[in-house]
């Protein structure tokens, strides 16, 4: 594999974007080495600019469900730009699609889009504060919601691995108003609450996180988390940025079967375009402008072009319920077979998975927290990454990240995958 095009367009890069990247993990400063340019995608593969190609496992770090330059979303696209790029202007468009929403999602009876995950949290946090008139909320160790000042504390994904979770940037006074509890325990949330009574706005978590790798919800974890809520009048928010759309239609609170009071969603809602949204209860959601006090605005929220592209994806996805079953059957396919070559090998790996998402972690204890993510060994992640790559397979590059599986994957490419792993444990260990 000869990879020039990319070394030279690195290099460049830098001269002129900071670190060479538009976010920080995609220099792949985690796991060595320098990062791919991607020339264009198309179903289950990347084509970099020397011309190599890679099976795609992150799609996008998410939005590519039905894998990339799907044909029924393109034409959406195309035909969308035929009328204009922006109006700055309510659209009948954006009104299917929150409707749409509404009817996918069990707590979300309205809902606002605005451009990107990151917006959507900040301005559910907002929305909480105004509504219950408390300042405090509470965010769990490890995961990730974008990089609104006050998440960024213990947080997951790049903020992990580029060494910074406490970014210098965000003030004291910010931070003192996040408390942080570990992940999938109760009593944490419990002595939180108690010492901090009446002052606590929201409870905000990625029910099935990613970004810490994918770790799962102990049984009543989720249900225990709304009954505190409910007593305690805090807003429950799940952030389903990635399990939204992914884990079911109506995401992680559907398949738990438990609603919180908001949820923000990104990724697939905008088919691969920038896309985030927010959405709760109505007598919450009444509160954001101009229905209510709070403020949030945008000036390319509901964007023609992006609407087009999410209203395509998720009228597909509400209407063919076999794509779930299919992802569910794929990403079971990959990660017993891993597993089995891993024991076959004597490495016998923590594989956490769940329908179309999974992540392996180095070591063999159990991951559920951020705590047991971190004895993850890293090195030896880096390692597989590129010895992945080297094969032509694309996973993320870093070990506190979930995988992405889209149903472009044929039986036929999962083999490859499932090869490129054997050749690549014996050689890295
Ligand atoms: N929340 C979660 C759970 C995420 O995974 C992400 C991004 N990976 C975000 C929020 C932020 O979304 P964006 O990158 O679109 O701002």
């Amino acid at each position: 594999m000869q990879i020039t095009e990319s070394k030279r367009l690195f290099a460049h890069a830098k001269n002129f974007i900071p670190g060479g990247v538009n976010s920080p993990v995609r220099a792949f400063r985690a796991v060595g080495g320098e990062p791919i340019f991607i020339k264009r995608a198309d179903g289950a593969f990347l084509y970099d600019e020397d011309g190599n190609s890679y099976i795609e496992l992150i799609n996008s770090w998410g939005p590519m469900i039905l894998g990339h330059n799907h044909p029924m979303i393109r034409e959406a696209v195309i035909k969308a730009m035929e009328n204009g790029t922006s109006f700055g202007a309510p659209t009948a468009r954006e009104v299917e699609i929150a409707e749409l929403i509404v009817s996918m999602v069990p707590s979300v009876e309205k809902v606002r889009m605005v451009n990107s995950g990151t917006e959507a949290t900040m301005s559910a946090i907002r929305v909480a504060r105004g509504y219950t008139g408390r300042d405090k909320f509470i965010k769990m160790e490890g995961h990730y919601h974008g990089h609104g000042d006050s998440f960024l504390i213990s947080a997951g994904s790049g903020a992990i691995t580029m060494g910074n979770p406490d970014s210098p940037g965000v003030t004291v006074g910010t931070a003192k108003d996040t408390l942080l509890a570990p992940y999938n325990d109760l009593e944490a949330i419990e002595t939180l609450v108690a010492a901090n009574k009446g002052e606590i706005a929201a409870l905000i978590l990625e029910p099935v996180p990613g970004n810490m790798g994918l770790c799962l919800p102990k049984p009543g974890y989720l249900q225990g988390l709304r009954d505190i809520c409910t007593r305690e009048g805090i807003v429950l928010i799940f952030d389903e940025v990635m399990t939204g759309f992914r884990l079911a239609k109506g995401g992680a609170q559907e398949l738990f079967g438990v609603t919180p009071d908001m949820t923000t969603l990104g990724k697939i809602i905008g088919g691969g375009m920038p896309v985030g949204a927010y959405g709760g209860k109505k007598e919450i959601m009444e509160f954001v402008s101009p229905a209510g006090p709070v403020y949030q605005a945008g000036t390319l929220s509901g964007n023609p072009i992006a609407m087009a592209a999410g209203l395509t994806m998720l009228n597909y996805l509400n209407t063919h319920p076999e794509v779930y079953s299919r992802l569910k059957e794929i990403g079971m396919q990959i990660a017993a077979g891993m597993a089995s070559i891993n024991h076959k090998l004597g490495h016998d790996f923590t594989i956490n998975q769940l329908g179309s998402m999974y992540s392996l972690f180095f070591t063999e204890e159990s991951v559920t927290d951020f705590e047991s993510a971190k004895k993850s060994d890293t090195a030896l992640f880096g390692k597989y990454f590129q010895a992945m790559l080297k094969r032509g397979v694309y996973l993320a590059p870093s070990q506190f990240e979930s995988l992405f599986l889209s149903t472009a994957l044929t039986d036929e490419l999962i083999g490859k995958i499932l090869q490129a792993h054997e050749e690549s444990i014996k050689e890295i260990l």
